[in-house]
């Protein structure tokens, strides 16, 4: 398959206006990088809940994963593909992958991203 590069004009079309993980992807908003990927940025949480917590996200604004699975399965691959990399460059590779979807899971910015929590023993869910 050839892949074509998208222009700017495409990009800026699918972001989505004041959400802010759409300005960290953009560069508006500072956030501490840690990995990055032809379609996803991975950065630490502000507020981490392990030894090692980042948050992997689509370049491409869906509100949450169950969209992008359906937008875009093969972007949701390579956002697990880019957990899976953090998880092996910060830990020792084992961790839990978390993405909560809608209010009643806890989902609270509706930019869709997965948790990587590692770096320690985890318990519970
Ligand atoms: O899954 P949920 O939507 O609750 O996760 C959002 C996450 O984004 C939170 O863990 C929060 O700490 C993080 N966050 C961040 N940087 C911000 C705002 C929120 O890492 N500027």
């Amino acid at each position: 398959m050839v892949r074509t590069t998208e222009t700017s004009t495409e990009k800026a079309a699918e972001r989505s206006a004041d959400c802010l993980f759409c300005k960290i992807v953009a560069g508006e908003i500072s956030a501490d990088m840690v990995a990055e990927s032809e379609s996803a940025v991975a950065f630490k949480d502000i507020n981490p809940k392990a030894p090692v917590h980042v948050l992997v996200v689509p370049r491409k604004h869906h509100a949450d994963v169950s969209a992008l699975a359906g937008a875009s399965p093969e972007a949701l691959a390579d956002v697990v593909a880019l957990a899976d990399q953090v998880a092996s460059d910060l830990a020792d590779g084992q961790y839990r992958l978390i993405c909560n979807v809608g209010p009643k899971a806890g989902q609270t910015v509706f930019h869709a991203h997965a948790h990587v929590l590692a770096g320690t023993q985890l318990t519970g869910f």
